[in-house]
């Protein structure tokens, strides 16, 4: 994709996102006029951080902050690191994060922050002093009963421990419930760093139990092999799914006996930038998982193939995971995937016209909003955890997690086959009817024109 197109997609993107909603509405009680209020952000900040790079020079970078919607708690949503980060991108990734909350019932609006920034590019120093930078910016628009970031793409535990530091030093207090996904011994709760990768590995599960398959007959190829990625494969492979694929961003392998995910995740993480913050080293460098540049043996001493992104998304597969980036399956390529069940790691993979496609070829999309909740849903806990101070453990954590997520694939599930409407749509219009209630709640025209003689009438 040239550059042209990409920015011509970021602008779109927002406008996409909105438009799921009027598909929803139809499926949905919701008021026309909470409807019109979801439309629009509650509140944008775009800021410029200044950081003093190593080599003496000042450099300004560019970053945003967006509440999207606060009715039924305080905003919560990640932190992205990426050159591509774009104001519609940050909007619609913060809409997304209402409409998440939402769908897996939990007390929160939804927000999102990026930093216009290649995070591989800076040391480990200049990273730390963006992050604080980045903070000191934004520390009015924040706070634990205001707006609640964590990570996200190319951000991670580190980077939210100096920015609870950073906030905490602002405020002069201890505030760990400013953020989540920090490091456990700054307040981070068990179970968050896998719980995006294991909140979709439940949402398999729940299709296991309607589809009644066998795992080790199902193959599945998973694009992105960052922290939601790595997890949703190892957690599928040690249940016997079959992992024929994954890729980063420089490009996949696909091996047909299958990759062994814990060790093309070790050669990942040893390949490490000087920075030793994030990881230099492609799925393409590991010699164990099946790369046919390195010509590792290992069980069926079959080698792996280098393929593109774009071959991933293409395989012949029963199960694609989406886990990189926004608009990977569009009108452009839906007619090529192949697979029958479509998991969304990722923030807004499909872009709604794809979406169209793969309902009307018989596809199964379960949506980015129901799917990737887990991680949203640990947030939440450990946001409840530092509240309480008082600490719950790993078990305690899988159990809830899981909990939530049956629930919410379940009724997503059920509207989706008592209306016949797509996943992604059966899921909006539960977001649509959660938040909507609570915007009504707090009163519109329809409900202050009810025939009732005094608003303080029952
Ligand atoms: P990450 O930075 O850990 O990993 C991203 C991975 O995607 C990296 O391996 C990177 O190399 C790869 N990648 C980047 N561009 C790519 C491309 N064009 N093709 C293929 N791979 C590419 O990020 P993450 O936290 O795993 O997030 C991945 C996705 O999941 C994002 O869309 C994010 O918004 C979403 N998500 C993450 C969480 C979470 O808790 N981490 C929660 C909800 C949603």
């Amino acid at each position: 994709m040239n550059q042209a197109d990409s920015n011509a997609l970021s602008n779109d993107i927002y406008a996409d996102a909105i438009a799921r909603l009027d598909t929803a509405q139809e499926h949905a009680h919701i008021d026309p006029e909470a409807l019109e209020k979801l439309k629009h952000p509650k509140a944008i900040l775009t800021v410029s951080i200044p950081v003093r790079m190593d080599d003496g020079s000042l450099r300004v970078f560019k970053g945003f902050r967006v509440r999207h919607d606060d009715t039924r708690g305080p905003t919560k949503g990640g932190i992205r690191f990426h050159t591509g980060v774009s104001l519609p991108e940050v909007q619609a990734l913060a809409f997304w994060m209402a409409c998440k909350c939402a769908v897996v019932n939990i007390p929160f609006g939804g927000a999102k922050g990026g930093v216009i920034v290649n995070p591989k590019d800076l040391s480990r120093m200049e990273l730390e002093r963006l992050s604080r930078g980045f903070i000191e910016q934004v520390a009015d628009f924040i706070g634990p009963e205001r707006d609640i970031p964590a990570p996200d793409v190319y951000t991670n535990p580190m980077i939210m421990g100096w920015m609870m530091d950073e906030y905490s030093k602002i405020r002069r207090e201890r505030t760990p419930d400013v953020i989540t996904g920090k490091p456990i011994p700054l307040g981070g709760s068990l179970g968050r760093d896998d719980a995006t990768g294991r909140g979709a590995y439940y949402c398999v599960k729940e299709l296991e139990k309607l589809k009644s398959w066998n795992p080790s007959d199902i193959r599945v190829a998973v694009q992105g092999f960052g922290n939601a990625g790595q997890h949703v494969a190892r957690l599928l492979q040690a249940d016997r799914y079959k992992i024929v694929a994954i890729s980063d961003s420089r490009g996949g392998i696909f091996r047909d006996g299958g990759i062994d995910i814990p060790r093309a995740i070790e050669r990942k993480r040893e390949r490490r930038t000087v920075s030793e913050v994030y990881s230099a080293s492609s799925v393409c460098d590991c010699p164990e998982c099946g790369c046919i540049e390195c010509r590792c043996a290992t069980e069926d001493q079959s080698t792996g193939e280098l393929i593109t992104n774009e071959q991933l998304l293409e395989l012949d597969i029963d199960i694609l995971i989406p886990a990189a980036l926004e608009n990977q399956i569009t009108a452009e390529n839906a007619d090529r995937i192949r697979a029958k069940f479509m998991v969304e790691v990722a923030n807004g993979p499909t872009t709604s016209d794809a979406d169209e496609n793969l309902w009307s070829r018989g596809a199964l999309v379960v949506p980015d909003i129901l799917a990737n909740a887990g991680g949203v849903t640990v947030s939440y806990f450990e946001w409840a955890q530092n509240r309480a101070g008082f600490y719950w453990t790993e078990d305690e954590v899988h159990e809830r997690l899981e909990r939530i997520m049956s629930r919410a694939f379940a009724e997503v599930y059920q509207l989706t086959t008592e209306q016949s409407i797509p996943m992604r749509t059966a899921a909006y219009a539960i977001a649509l009817n959660r938040i909507g209630d609570a915007i009504r709640s707090l009163g519109t025209s329809s409900y202050f024109s009810e025939s009732k003689t005094s608003v303080l009438e029952a």
